[in-house]
């Protein structure tokens, strides 16, 4: 890596320390390339924000989320891999070596792999943002703690509501989960344990459509999708958990993306770009897991290095 200022030059640059970028990194490295991650606000992603991930081969009794993603930061560094506590605000894509601004200076990238991730999605209904962080959350792992022996309602039917979920059945005295339908979109071992559980119990077809409080807060209006009936019930916090919107918004107009901003590859996690690569939740409209985002990262990497390789004869 060479500097120029505040400009450094790089062969391999990774936006996002994730599954699929530290992956990505570990495989750069390997192959030489001195590569460079970006951390971006997260460290580690999505997946440090998870208490256990219990489907990642190799961990047989589970492993914290935390601490996967500093294994995979140190096996990357290991072979060379820097890891920058920096973010990328602003690309240029238009020609090679491509301009990444971040927050601490700038890049000139020979390749660049994408892995920014994804967000929550908000349900963008009245008080929802008055009342983030003082009892509505979108973090469960971050935030469960401050419930301990009080009511809680989380709304979603997926994999990430029912575990976040149960997670919170360790603090808090009751956890009420509010689907839109009757049926779980979750995996059948997550409805399981969620129906199983003491602590849990349902609100089905029914969508909250006001969170209501002061300093914190203390109600909810909800609304029976089947028959418009509106009820009000009392709880101290709010977990939503209804999927995810990928963090691309930076590449508009420079990658193809679909509809749902999902960056298009192919299945050499090539964009529409030579040179650049998309991998993890950023591209990933289907899998979304940690194993599937660690293999497209590796997968990106491997062609980075082939299409490097190739440049140079
Ligand atoms: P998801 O699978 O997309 O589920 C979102 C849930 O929120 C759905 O049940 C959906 O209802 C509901 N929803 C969406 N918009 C809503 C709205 N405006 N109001 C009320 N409800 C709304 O998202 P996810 O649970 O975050 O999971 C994302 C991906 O990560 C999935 O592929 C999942 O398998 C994976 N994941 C896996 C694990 C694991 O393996 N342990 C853990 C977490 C996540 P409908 O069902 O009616 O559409």
């Amino acid at each position: 890596m060479s500097t120029n200022g505040k400009e450094k030059n790089v062969k391999l640059l990774i936006l996002g320390s994730g599954p699929a970028g530290l992956s990505a990194a570990l495989y750069g490295a390997r192959a030489e390339l001195a590569p460079v991650v970006l951390t971006g606000t997260q460290l580690g992603g999505q997946a440090a924000l998870t208490f256990t991930i219990e489907n990642y081969p190799g961990f047989p009794e589970g492993v914290g989320g935390a601490q996967l993603g500093e294994l995979f930061q140190k096996q990357a560094e290991h072979f060379g891999a820097t890891v920058e506590f920096d973010t990328a605000h602003e690309v240029d894509l238009s020609q090679r070596p491509f301009k990444v601004v971040t927050d601490n200076g700038e890049y000139k990238a020979g390749t660049l792999i994408i892995t920014t991730g994804a967000s929550p999605n908000h349900l963008r209904i009245e008080g929802e943002t008055e009342l983030t962080g003082r009892g509505v959350s979108y973090c469960a792992t971050c935030d469960g703690w401050f419930f301990k022996d009080k009511k809680v309602v989380v709304v979603g039917g997926g994999d990430s509501a029912l575990e976040e979920g149960l997670f919170i059945t360790r603090y808090a005295s009751s956890v009420t989960i509010v689907h839109r339908r009757d049926e779980l979109r979750a995996s059948p071992i997550l409805q399981k344990r969620a129906r199983e559980h003491p602590k849990v119990n349902f609100i089905w077809n029914t969508v909250v459509t006001e969170v209501i409080g002061g300093e914190k807060v203390e109600a909810l209006r909800l609304k029976n999708v089947k028959t418009g009936e509106e009820t009000i019930i009392e709880t101290d916090g709010l977990f939503i958990f209804i999927g995810h919107k990928p963090n691309t918004e930076m590449f508009l107009g420079q990658l193809e993306m679909s509809d749902l901003g999902y960056i298009t590859v192919n299945d050499k996690m090539e964009t529409n770009v030579a040179g650049v690569y998309a991998a993890g939740e950023a591209a990933d409209p289907h899998f979304r897991q940690v194993v599937t985002s660690a293999g497209m990262g590796a997968a990106a990497a491997i062609q980075a290095t082939r299409f490097l390789e190739a440049e140079t004869g």
